[in-house]
């Protein structure tokens, strides 16, 4: 039926290897009309994926919505076993989910097999084991005679909406808090990277996943994306992806008074005292702005460097992203693929050409280093990590958000200084800070207007912390606690005793 096809048996379908299909009520369905989906390495098709509409989304919620009643009233316990059958599941097929996620993301296999996958299955364990301590609350108000208590309930029908950059990791963040908590889902993953997502609706059909607790739709944003968000009987929306788009679900469902968690993009900061440990500073910098090429909404991409230490830095920092090895996904020792998409691709070249108009200097990478890659490879998406110097604070490549593996360096002079500049973005997601005084690091943490500062290190996470943005970068937060707040209502209820 739906089955994984080898390029061999698929002549009639060009390179096409995956057909996916909606997953509806339990079953796959079959959508009227289908997409391509690129693989980023070589340009090729290599995916058809549903492009689904209203009809497919209002199917799908009707689905969750009879779930609902007996998905909520299971006991937490065995909502929990059912997550941790899927992620021991998904474990146990860790190579095949990052060869697809690595195909058709374009990111690098080691990356995939050594975070995107393990961190899915992460998720699905954490809020599994770390919700239902959370859940329930009561206090004692003798002098009134009544006791209090309060029940999390589920919200009902929630709305997943996921991005193309961190495809099943950033998915099964969403899935699992929402379940764990009692509600049924409705997801649509990028149109850009579905295959992972299919490959999950496969696993659930084995581990007999009650049907209609998860559906999962394909399709592009503008149909699919909008009828999910604008369907009445969806209660709650959660959304990962672009400022342009956050803010227009949030226009669009502010009338309806659905419960709301934007999470957007970043033009995050790391500031480099020159009391830091310079080398360390440069290992994890070179990682923070171009792992995954760029496409983390987490990475960095302006660096603000006290005058003392900034030739020596930009030096080294150059030196560092020219050994960087750019190529195909499955390549050994290959640590940046392919930018997403041919689209993305041109949009991030764009902003190359916008900083040498805004007086910048390309100290390395796109159109000054040379790549290097296989013919068969001549048409993926692929670019050098590219280093900009000389630019002003208010120039488009220090003020957008690029998401792809450029970066722009510039020096500073006082910690008051640098904490007006590093603010002055419309987004507040991260920042790093590099310094071997603690007092500085302190009161710089505290002053970045950002949802989280990491000093003297860079994406390390605890999934009990809160996560999030502020300004262009978000609404809410994700995390053990805060995920139970969003996907539940609190409900008081006072008695007299
Ligand atoms: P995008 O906004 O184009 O798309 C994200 C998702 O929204 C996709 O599934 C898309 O189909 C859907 N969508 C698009 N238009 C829609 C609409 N009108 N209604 C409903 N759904 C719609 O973003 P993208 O290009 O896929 O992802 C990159 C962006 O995501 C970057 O800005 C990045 O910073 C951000 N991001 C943020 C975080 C975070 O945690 N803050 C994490 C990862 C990515």
């Amino acid at each position: 039926k739906y089955e994984k096809r080898t390029a061999s048996s698929c002549t009639k379908m060009g390179d096409i290897e995956v057909i996916a299909e909606n997953f509806i009520a339990g079953t796959f369905v079959p959508c009227k009309r289908s997409m391509e989906s690129y693989d980023p390495s070589t340009g090729k098709v290599w995916a058809q994926i549903p492009d689904s509409s209203k009809l497919e989304v209002d199917a799908a919620v009707a689905a969750a919505k009879r779930a609902f009643s007996g998905w909520s009233k299971l006991s937490l316990q065995q909502r929990a076993q059912h997550l941790l059958k899927v992620a021991d599941l998904l474990e146990s097929r860790l190579d095949a989910f990052a060869e697809a996620e690595s195909r058709d993301q374009g990111k690098p296999l080691w990356l995939a097999k050594s975070m995107d996958i393990p961190r899915a299955v992460l998720n699905l364990r954490h809020f599994a084991h770390a919700v239902p301590h959370h859940l329930n609350t009561s206090s004692n108000q003798p002098e009134a005679g009544v006791v209090n208590y309060t029940l999390r309930e589920p919200v009902g029908v929630a709305g997943l909406i996921s991005p193309w950059n961190l495809p099943l990791y950033l998915l099964t963040f969403k899935l699992a808090p929402a379940l764990i908590c009692g509600n049924t889902v409705v997801a649509k993953p990028s149109e850009l990277t579905s295959v992972t997502a299919y490959m999950f609706c496969k696993l659930l059909q084995e581990t007999d996943f009650p049907p209609g607790v998860i559906n999962v739709v394909f399709g592009l944003g503008k149909s699919a994306g909008e009828a999910l968000v604008n369907h009445p009987d969806v209660s709650l929306v959660s959304f990962t992806g672009s400022t342009a788009t956050g803010k227009h679900i949030a226009q669009a469902t502010a009338p309806m008074f659905k419960k709301l968690s934007l999470e957007m993009g970043g033009k995050n900061a790391a500031v480099v005292f020159s009391d830091c440990d310079v080398e360390a500073c440069i290992n994890t910098l070179k990682r923070a702005s171009f792992i995954n090429s760029g496409q983390v909404c987490l990475c960095t991409s302006r660096i603000f460097v006290q005058r003392p230490i900034y030739e020596e830095f930009v030096h080294s920092f150059v030196d560092a992203a020219k050994e960087i090895k750019v190529g195909p996904a499955a390549s050994e020792g290959v640590f940046m693929g392919a930018l997403n998409s041919k689209p993305h691709l041109e949009k991030v070249r764009r902003y190359i050409k916008y900083a040498v108009e805004d007086g910048g200097k390309i100290e390395c990478g796109e159109g000054v280093d040379i790549l290097h890659v296989n013919e068969e490879y001549q048409n993926g998406y692929y670019m050098r990590p590219t280093i900009i110097t000389g630019l002003k604070d208010g120039s488009r490549c220090m003020q957008d958000e690029i998401f792809g593996p450029v970066t722009c360096v510039v020096p500073f002079d006082t910690e008051e200084e640098v904490t007006d500049r590093a603010n002055n973005t419309a987004y507040g997601l991260c920042a790093s800070v590099w310094t071997k005084n603690i007092g500085t690091a302190h009161r710089m943490a505290h002053s970045l207007k950002v949802g989280t500062v990491w000093t003297n290190c860079w994406l390390v996470r605890d999934l009990d912390m809160p996560f999030g943005g502020v300004k262009g970068s978000g609404l809410g937060r994700e995390g053990t606690q805060d995920s139970m707040e969003f996907y539940t209502e609190a409900k008081t209820i006072c008695t007299k005793i």
